[in-house]
């Protein structure tokens, strides 16, 4: 989609530190990390956010958690734990919205996660 940050690092259009790819998913390192591993794992297609999901995307959206284990799995997280987290909307904190699914992990996470209250 035009403008879309997250379509142009799909595209190559800007860089980014890649970490695995095919041709349904990429996942690369978030610009801003907040643990050791901070990887987005996002699919090729465009979609906003989880609400403008339809049942096209079922399979798309099964993989990204498949990408997300073997990206855990080259970072050697898969024994240690990791988290995956996808925000929805403003209040959850999305600020791209092209649906990406953070693998955090290399560090102790905290429970609930929602310091903020
Ligand atoms: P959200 O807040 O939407 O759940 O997550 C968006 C994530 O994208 C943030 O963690 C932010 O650091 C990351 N991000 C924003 N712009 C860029 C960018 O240009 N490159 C990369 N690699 N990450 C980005
Ligand atoms: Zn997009």
């Amino acid at each position: 989609m035009d403008g879309c940050l997250f379509c142009k690092i799909s595209d190559k259009k800007i860089p980014a530190t890649v970490v695995y790819e095919d041709d349904r998913a990429l996942a690369f390192r978030d610009i801003n990390p907040v643990a050791p591993t901070h990887v987005l794992v996002i699919p090729r297609v465009h979609v906003s956010t989880i609400n403008d999901l339809g049942p096209e995307h079922e399979a798309d959206m099964g993989h990204l958690f498949r990408v997300a284990a073997e990206v855990a799995k080259l970072e050697g997280l898969s024994e240690r734990g990791y988290r995956t987290v996808m925000n929805c909307g403003v209040e959850a904190g999305q600020s791209v919205f092209h649906v990406h699914l953070h693998v955090v992990g290399g560090r102790g996470l905290g429970w609930p996660p929602f310091p903020k209250g």
